[in-house]
């Protein structure tokens, strides 16, 4: 196998001697390495051609013109477009193949929803276009709202959230208003050890102070445990269902009326919702709060970040506190728009806004295509199958790898193995770089933390049998050279735009800005920026 050259790269094809005449790029074959676009470009070249203005600004402007250029890159449109292609074709979607990772639902974004809001009426919306020019794009999110509601058996939807971790301070900020109205000042959360990050963070974001609960040997919350922790100062639970060790949480009744009996309220993480979206309704189970991931259940793009949309869902007595804007259908059949000055109608105590205007035109159009073109039974088969593919993928290794509560009985949408059983020296990350040399993207690793070594596995529902096949048999292949210490899979991947990196380095110390040379090009150096 030939070295990788001075970039990182190592020629899949393996071939003897040097067959290309030398280049400086680092480009091998059709695999194309990629500087900076601050490196490439430089200040005096332009992409379009500016006019330079004339119009002297008003007066009490001028302060604020600038004084020199800005230091952008200055690419033409071709560089521009090679630039971002090139970068694109060193990463992974799930347009390429199965993307695994367990919690995030990663599944196929049908191409109907990507028409659907191309359609200008919704592309081209302006928040602030009169309402009465945008009537179609407020009953899609009317309509979508109530599809929301109608699926988790709540009272109501606040749908301007941008994500779901925007949506659990959303909910904790309702059920924080709901205890100022009642006059108490409870400001202790109880979160489960398997819980996402973003519980505990949200929870102190909100001001909230963080008790964790303890799961039980078979990866539920101990209720015993939860109850014992309840009194005065619990201002509420944030419990995920299905949780992240991929199972269904059966105590979510019994949970909920305790909590309630204490004068606190359920926040149910939903980002799990697909698992079991037309099978269960969570206002039956006594939840308060939850947000839905669109991106995830709702198979929305995930968009690198956003634009992205987290409605939460709430129950009868966290509905008033729901922050505005708010799009609702009144009495009269109409559309409405509840905004501070008109705030009536059952919104005279929102909280505030988590953000300017409605959410996001975009996912909420696609999220309703997607609802619409399955119809109820379609998105009850979507959990179904979502399970079933879980289920095949953990019973199909379970031999090679230890599944920590398979004997619990079936999983819900993510399968959960751990490294116990590697050879010595042998862990979870090697399996996971493994998998990229095999063409896969890497499955979510050490999370939950209540399992050593975790892999949790989510194929969801888009991946076929024989895809499902293949990644089982790469799987497989992987957990018994693990097994056997085949010590070659320490530096995987070979196959990569990158190979190892070193993960220690990359956390303590990272470098997320291009320091360059700041005298010459005017781009600020991390010192600059308060970074060190
Ligand atoms: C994805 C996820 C979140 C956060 O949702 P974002 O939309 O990424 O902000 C929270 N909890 C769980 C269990 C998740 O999987």
């Amino acid at each position: 196998m030939n070295a990788p050259n001075a970039a990182g790269w190592r020629p899949a094809m393996g071939v003897a001697g040097e067959t290309r005449s030398a280049t400086s790029s680092g480009d091998y074959g059709l695999m194309l390495e990629e500087a900076l676009s601050f490196e490439l470009g430089s200040a005096d070249k332009c992409g379009v051609d500016l006019e330079k203005t004339r119009r002297e600004p008003a007066s009490g402007l001028t302060r604020f013109l600038r004084k020199a250029a800005p230091a952008l890159p200055g690419l033409t449109e071709p560089e521009t477009v090679r630039h971002y292609t090139r970068l694109s074709r060193q990463n992974y979607a799930i347009d390429l193949g199965p993307f695994p990772l367990g919690s995030c639902t990663m599944k196929h974004n049908p191409r109907l929803n990507e028409k659907m809001a191309r359609l200008p009426g919704f592309a081209d919306v302006h928040p602030l276009q009169p309402q009465k020019t945008v009537e179609g794009a407020l009953e899609v999110i009317e309509q979508l709202a109530d599809w929301l509601i109608t699926l988790t058996g709540m009272a109501s939807v606040a749908m301007s959230p941008k994500a779901g971790a925007h949506g659990e301070l959303c909910g904790l900020l309702c059920i924080r208003a709901a205890l100022d109205a009642r006059g108490e000042t409870r400001d202790i959360v109880l979160v489960p050890e398997s819980a996402h990050g973003t519980n505990p963070a949200t929870a102190a974001f909100a001001g909230f102070k963080v008790e964790s609960i303890p799961a039980t040997p078979a990866g539920r919350v101990d209720v015993e445990a939860l109850k014992a922790k309840l009194g005065p100062n619990v201002a509420g639970v944030m419990i995920t269902n299905p949780n992240t060790c991929g199972l269904f949480e059966p105590d979510m009744h019994e949970i909920a009326d305790a909590v309630h009996a204490a004068g606190g309220y359920v926040y149910c993480d939903g980002a799990n919702f697909n698992a079991i979206v037309g099978k269960v309704r969570p206002g039956d189970l006594g939840v308060d709060a939850m947000h839905i991931n669109l991106h995830k259940t709702f198979s929305t793009p995930h968009g690198g970040g956003g634009p992205g949309a987290g409605p939460v869902v709430l129950s009868e007595a966290l509905a008033p506190f729901a922050p505005l804007p708010f799009v609702t259908r009144g009495a009269d059949g109409c559309i409405h728009l509840v905004e501070e000055e008109n705030r009536g109608e059952g919104h005279d105590q929102a909280f505030g806004r988590m953000v300017a205007f409605h959410g996001q035109m975009g996912m909420f159009t696609r999220a309703l295509t997607y609802i619409l073109s399955h119809g109820a039974d379609g998105l009850r088969q979507v959990a179904e199958d979502a399970v079933l593919n879980a289920n095949y993928v953990l019973r199909s290794c379970e031999d090679l790898l230890p599944a920590p509560f398979a004997d619990s009985g079936p999983c819900m949408h993510e399968a959960l193995f751990s490294d116990a059983g590697l050879a010595e020296g042998f862990s979870t990350l090697d399996i996971a770089k493994g998998l990229i040399d095999e063409g896969f993207h890497p499955m979510t690793v050490y999370f939950p933390l209540v399992v050593k070594g975790a892999m949790l596995v989510e194929p969801t529902e888009t991946e076929s049998k024989a895809g499902l096949d293949r990644f089982i048999a790469s799987l497989r292949s992987l957990a018994e050279r693990a097994k056997g210490g085949d010590e070659s899979l320490h530096s995987a991947p070979y196959y990569a735009p990158r190979r190892r990196l070193d993960e220690t380095l990359a956390a303590r110390k990272p470098i997320l800005v291009w320091q360059g040379n700041p005298t010459e090009s005017g781009t600020p150096s991390l010192s600059e920026i308060g970074g060190s």
